[in-house]
């Protein structure tokens, strides 16, 4: 146990909170005294995982710091149901190699159907709890592959919850960013680990939506859209590279010397979108296509690289005056207007004169399941990772920035993703959103104490009035804040 310790988010670093102490849990019942002991002092708990989450959500100032990674057993595999019983704070890498190692002479091996792109060390149990997505083609958010959970509750009781049993608290944790109670496990649904073709073009966002519609026709099951980030360059969120994977054959063998980018490429890369854009887009673009025709696993060519605290080599290199780092922001967008929001943000994004260091285009199908839903609808998903500078002046160009995309999604009937930031306004909340006061008031019927809370979560308390909460989690929000 550690006592009075900041914790922060690895990507932003934005969220520095000083936690009254850590607590690493191991085991179920380790999991079941912690939240026990912490309610018996009437102390607040927050729980995280890999710390990717960026608005404030795995952390709460003051709190009881339930540190899950230890959670990382890998439980029964049915073959049959196709699903496996995982630990919450397992994270991808090791979840991948488990069911490989599992599975060594099984004849159809199964594996992860989805997870997010562009960082790995992530838990299980984080992923439900902000109901991630990642970059297949025809997929719902994760809830789509989440048979059930086991949750430890705010009395500190163990409970069964699916579609079947405690349907509706199923619906508010996959989503409920931790809100609802610890995940000490999910019985996650796996699918057969095939190997797949990549496919590479050069594409225009005017015809994305119907490229990717013809990949989905040849059978392509992921793909990303990765655009050109030169601001200067009439390209500039106009042009990318589109990547699909298809199966092929079961005896194709998968490539064994696959060109990939190395640590070094990915550093250098990361460096040239910081200081010359075009040229890093030109350099990704080449070596993007020179994969074309390369065959991976379905599972493992969901991984990539990514260092987790970049930016602070990149800093001293750069001889930046402030420490700086990038924040990720996704808006989603009905697909017929895609490439109209595109042209928009183009505009605003120059005129604003903010950097974006990557960005790409994915997919996503209507989530009918989750609570505080966000994917509404089939829709286009946009992910821009703006540069910030850690100054008043940064923070507020970046968050500026997020306002306007978010108002250019909402304005054509999309919305945005509440797991990167918490720069949205009320009213972008409430129309992106339409959910979240019933998400507070259920958290409060369930929490009624307000043991489980969050930066994130008093955030948007305080956003939606203090007659969200009741009496005792308003007491405790402000012994605590
Ligand atoms: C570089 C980068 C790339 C990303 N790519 C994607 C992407 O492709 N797609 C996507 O959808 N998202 C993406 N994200 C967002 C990321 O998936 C989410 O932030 C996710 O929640 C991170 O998981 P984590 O293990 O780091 O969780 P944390 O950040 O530690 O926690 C996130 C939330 O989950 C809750 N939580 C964690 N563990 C538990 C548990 N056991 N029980 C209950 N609640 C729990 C926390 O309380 C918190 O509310 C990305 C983020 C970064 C920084």
């Amino acid at each position: 146990m550690t006592r009075g310790v900041i914790v922060n988010d690895v990507h932003s670093r934005l969220n520095p909170t000083r936690v009254r102490e850590i607590v690493p849990v191991a085991s179920l019942d380790a999991l079941v005294d912690a939240v026990r002991a912490a309610r018996r002092h009437g102390l607040p708990v927050c729980v995280g995982g890999g710390r990717h989450a960026m608005g404030g959500q795995a952390f709460v100032a003051d709190g009881v710091f339930l540190d899950t990674r230890g959670l990382q057993r890998i439980g029964r595999l049915d073959p049959r149901a196709a699903t496996v019983d995982v630990e919450a704070g397992i994270q991808w890498p090791a979840l991948i190699d488990g069911l490989a190692a599992r599975q060594r002479d099984a004849a159809e091996p199964l594996s992860i159907i989805q997870k997010q792109t562009g960082a790995d060390r992530l838990t299980v149990g984080g992923a439900v709890s902000a109901n991630v997505h990642g970059r297949g083609l025809t997929l719902r958010p994760l809830v789509g592959d989440v048979e059930s959970l086991a949750m430890v509750d705010a009395r500190g009781e163990v409970r069964a919850v699916s579609r079947g049993e405690d349907p509706d608290l199923f619906r508010l944790a996959v989503g409920g960013y931790g809100l609802f109670g610890v995940i000490a496990s999910v019985t996650l649904r796996l699918a057969p680990r095939r190997k797949l073709e990549r496919l590479v073009t050069v594409e225009r966002v005017d015809d994305l939506v119907g490229a990717f519609s013809r990949r989905v026709g040849e059978g392509c099951l992921y793909g990303d859209f990765q655009f050109a980030i030169d601001e200067s360059a009439r390209d500039f969120l106009r042009q990318g590279i589109l990547s699909c994977y298809r199966p092929v054959a079961p005896p194709t063998p998968v490539s064994d010397r696959v060109r990939e980018l190395s640590k070094d490429d990915w550093r250098f890369l990361v460096e040239l979108a910081h200081t010359d854009r075009r040229r890093a887009f030109q350099r990704y673009a080449e070596h993007t296509l020179a994969t074309a025709g390369q065959v991976y696993w379905s599972d493992t060519h969901q991984l990539g690289v990514y260092f987790e605290d970049y930016h602070r080599a990149l800093d001293r290199r750069l001889r930046a005056r402030v420490p700086a780092s990038e924040v990720i922001g996704e808006l989603f967008v009905p697909r017929a207007a895609l490439p109209d929001f595109m042209a928009q943000a183009a505009a605003a994004l120059r005129r604003r004169g903010v950097v974006v260091v990557y960005g790409t285009v994915r997919l996503i199908e209507r989530d009918g399941e989750s609570f505080l839903q966000w994917a509404r609808e089939r829709y286009a998903c946009v992910v821009f990772n703006l540069h910030t500078e850690h100054s008043r002046q940064g923070l507020a160009a970046t968050a500026g920035a997020f306002r306007a995309l978010i108002d250019l999604a909402l304005g054509r009937g999309g919305s945005f993703y509440l797991t990167h930031h918490r720069w949205a306004t009320r009213a972008q909340v409430e129309a992106g959103h339409p959910r979240m006061r019933d998400f507070l008031r259920a958290k409060t019927e369930r929490d009624p104490d307000g043991l489980f809370q969050s930066e994130w979560y008093r955030h948007h308390v305080e956003m939606f009035g203090p007659w969200q909460a009741s009496g005792v989690q308003e007491r405790r929000a402000r012994r605590y804040a």
